[in-house]
């Protein structure tokens, strides 16, 4: 295992289905990014919720796992569970952002999610976006669809534990459901973090990779 470190970072794009896919699947990778990039532009795309209390949720914490970047954030209002019936919608959302940034980085949902509205962003993601370097965030949920992520971003402790506060804080809409616990992003964060040989860590899926191993 090495580490690999991006040349240039400036702009990065993160995509989800749902309010909260995104802080749960790479806040703590977003808190470590901006922290280390003052002025990083991070350019947002949340497919749904959007005119609900959940895109008011979805603001008020991307700017907090954002903290000193430059934030813009698109949250459409596609209902929650019906991405294939809305296809069209999402695929031009997906679009859209494509025009609206380049980015160095991408944070997304990942293929081998069970959930098909994470699946089908996912494939809207690496169809739009064919020549970027895109991350595949993973989400713990009734499904068991976790599996074997192939690329890690280790969290210093206070990053990981800074992460489960600020979920816990900024979703109060989500705090009766089962899986959303300290326990359970901790856990998951703890596990990802042996696999990598640290404390903490967010894992990803990986699916292409061009190396320039002269470094040209
Ligand atoms: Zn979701």
């Amino acid at each position: 295992m090495i580490d690999l470190v991006p040349g240039e970072l400036r702009r990065i794009a993160v995509l989800g289905a749902h309010c909260d896919d995104v802080a749960i699947g790479a806040g703590g990778t977003l808190l470590t990014l901006c922290a280390a990039r003052p002025g990083i532009r991070v350019e947002a795309l949340v497919l749904s919720g959007g005119g609900t209390e959940r895109e008011s949720e979805e603001r008020d914490a991307l700017a907090a796992f954002c903290p000193g970047a430059d934030l813009r954030v698109t949250v459409g209002k596609m209902p929650d569970g019906r991405l294939p019936a809305h296809w069209d919608e999402a695929k031009r959302a997906v679009e859209d952002l494509h025009v609206r940034i380049s980015p160095d980085l991408i944070l997304a949902p990942h293929p081998g999610d069970a959930h098909q509205d994470h699946r089908g962003l996912a494939e809207l993601v690496t169809t739009a976006f064919r020549d970027h370097l895109v991350l595949g965030y993973e989400i713990v949920k009734w499904d068991g669809d976790l599996g074997r992520p192939n690329a890690y971003q280790p969290l210093m402790p206070a990053v990981a534990e800074a992460k489960v506060a600020l979920l816990w804080e900024h979703y109060p809409s989500q705090r009766r459901r089962s899986w959303f616990d300290r326990e359970a992003f901790t856990g998951l964060a703890r596990i990802r973090g042996i696999e990598c040989q640290t404390r903490y860590a967010e894992a990803f899926y990986l699916r292409k990779l061009t190396l320039d191993l002269a470094g040209g």
